[in-house]
């Protein structure tokens, strides 16, 4: 509601320059930004397939850094249109029923006065025709930030960490899993590991896949 009223007062503006026009993202922009969006498939770990758009680098993770924390939600938008604009992503869409996004702790959340993912999934759902909810996969204990671990205490940090409700609703059901970046796809697989327990089939779609250097 609040968005509908947001839109009228701001029309779209392109998520990259400013500029003013029909939508979030404009032609001059998504030129410049397209030849570097292109779906890939890649394993990750043993039965973990990640489907993602582009790899975290140059202005599209500077976009994503900007949108995750510097409480420019209204970015959604952009990563919504430039989803929703890709063909393949739109035939994953097309064969899925729910789109669930890798949910947050509440506490976090409401530090941080939204979760990224989940703006992106309700976007998506607005535009395809496929069902959003973020109530089926939730967080129920807060971990510390998987960025600032190596690969070992990641696999360690997400055990226990998420549960599901309202198991009914996904039952034999094509699900897409979304979330922004995936690393070395340890709170990915947490997730894949719960939700394909119960679903038909569990589709791993994520904007940018980043390289996981030893820090
Ligand atoms: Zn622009």
């Amino acid at each position: 509601m609040i968005n509908k009223i947001l839109d009228l007062f701001f029309p779209p503006t392109c998520g990259l320059c400013g500029k003013i026009g029909k939508h979030w993202i404009c032609g001059t922009c998504y030129r410049k930004i397209k030849p570097f969006i292109k779906l890939k498939r890649v394993q990750v770990k043993k039965n973990l397939f990640v489907n993602y758009m582009f790899l975290y680098g140059g202005d599209l993770r500077d976009l994503l850094l900007s949108f995750k924390f510097n409480e420019n939600s209204y970015l959604f938008r952009l990563f919504v249109e430039i989803i929703c604009r890709d063909k393949k992503v739109s035939e994953i869409i097309k064969k899925s029923d729910f789109i669930i996004p890798v949910p947050m702790y509440k506490d976090t959340k409401k530090r941080r006065g939204y979760n990224q993912t989940e703006l992106i999934c309700e976007g998506i759902s607005k535009r395809k025709d496929i069902l959003y909810d973020n109530s089926i996969l939730i967080q129920i204990k807060n971990n510390k930030t998987q960025s600032l671990l190596n690969r070992f205490e990641r696999n360690q940090n997400i055990k226990n960490v998420y549960d599901i409700k309202n198991i009914d609703r996904i039952k034999n059901r094509n699900i897409i899993l979304f979330d922004d970046i995936c690393t070395t796809g340890a709170t990915i697989n947490e997730c894949y590991k719960i939700l394909n327990r119960y679903a038909k089939e569990v589709t791993v779609l994520v904007l940018a896949k980043s390289n996981y250097k030893k820090g």
